[in-house]
């Protein structure tokens, strides 16, 4: 456990107790004032299984709204774990960014903000603002391990994988990546988010959790290759952990390699506005300088597409799902080898 933050003033209030034995299923309660509920409240569900001593495990899901495969996981915990197979406490939140998920969107309608843009978050500020200060104030200095389940989204599709948020602190690093290989996805990604520190991910490491991203699949759909592929994860990952006995692992499939995203010349940006034209499938190797896709304008046949042009030697890991692009939409995301410290 890392350093507890100082918690700050707050009117949220939960429906269960975060520190009883036993299963409970309720919420996290903002209190929320619009214009149809003057004294009404913003539910964000919240679940807590604790059954002996053990380390405290924090799953999250619905960070951004349109992001499927780790939500559905985390509810089927909620319902099915027997709490006596458990050593320690899960906290599972399925839906964090609540009015997100509810409308399918990225981001909350209610506040039009990106959660995973919030963090520390602020208690006197918007909803998205308070559930991230939850997360800042009450749930992240209770995690010994913070899983943060994402897929692509509905802008875009990404091999599966597990993340590992870069920290500072060479040991918490080494667990990390364990824990991402534990997994066993098909690749694990070292992802920086151009170093952003507002990311739930930043803020557990910074909490000392050990701490596990996945990006599974994407295109605003539910993948079943990615469904499975996240199932099995959080289960290797809590057995990894000693949350779950060991023969609730699957057996290995993946070969553990690591890649990363080698800073802002993995991305591929738009350069007009049009219709994107890939040219290659994901996974496919791919060399900076080589064309990469071509941008048509198909309302204006006298204007010659822009062409585009990968910036790094690696992998082509995710491309944009909508054919519609304007300047500056990311089309294509290169991971190449990882080349820092593994172990
Ligand atoms: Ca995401």
């Amino acid at each position: 456990m890392g350093n507890p933050t100082a918690v700050r003033p707050s009117s949220a209030f939960t429906t269960v107790d975060l520190d009883r034995e036993g299963k409970q299923v309720g919420f996290l309660m903002i209190p929320h004032s619009p214009n149809d509920d003057a004294w009404g409240a913003t539910r964000v569900p919240l679940a807590v299984i604790k059954n002996g001593s053990g380390p405290t495990v924090v799953l999250e899901g619905g960070n951004h709204g349109d992001e499927y495969e780790g939500p559905i996981t985390i509810c089927e915990l909620i319902r099915e774990l027997d709490p006596g197979r458990v050593q320690g406490r899960l906290i599972l939140m399925p839906a964090n960014n609540v009015h997100a998920v509810m409308a399918g969107q990225r981001v909350s309608p209610v506040d039009g903000l990106n959660f995973n843009r919030t963090f520390p978050g602020d208690t006197r500020g918007t909803i998205t603002m308070q559930i991230a200060a939850f997360m800042t104030d009450h749930i992240l200095p209770r995690a010994d391990a913070f899983l943060d389940l994402h897929s692509g989204g509905s802008s875009l599709d990404i091999l599966p994988s597990a993340i590992i948020e870069p920290t500072d602190d060479p040991a918490l690093h080494v667990k990390n990546v364990a824990a991402a290989r534990a997994f066993d996805a098909p690749y694990s990604v070292v992802i920086s988010n151009l170093g952003e520190p507002r990311t739930a991910t930043a803020a557990a490491c910074r909490a000392g959790a050990i701490t596990i991203g996945t990006e599974m699949a994407g295109a605003g759909t539910v993948s079943i290759e990615a469904l499975a592929i996240c199932r099995r994860g959080v289960r290797n990952v809590l057995a990894h952990l000693g949350m779950l006995p060991p023969e609730d692992a699957s057996p290995r499939r993946g070969d553990g390699t690591v890649l990363e995203l080698p800073g802002s010349a993995a991305f591929v940006f738009a350069t007009m506005d049009g219709i994107l034209e890939p040219l290659h499938e994901k996974g496919t190797p791919v060399r900076a300088g080589e064309l990469a896709g071509r941008i048509h304008c198909t309302w204006d046949p006298t204007r010659v597409p822009d062409e585009l042009f990968y910036r790094a030697d690696g992998m082509l890991y995710a491309r944009r799902q909508p054919g519609r692009v304007r300047p500056g939409n990311c089309c294509l995301v290169v991971a190449a080898p990882y080349q820092g410290v593994l172990a």
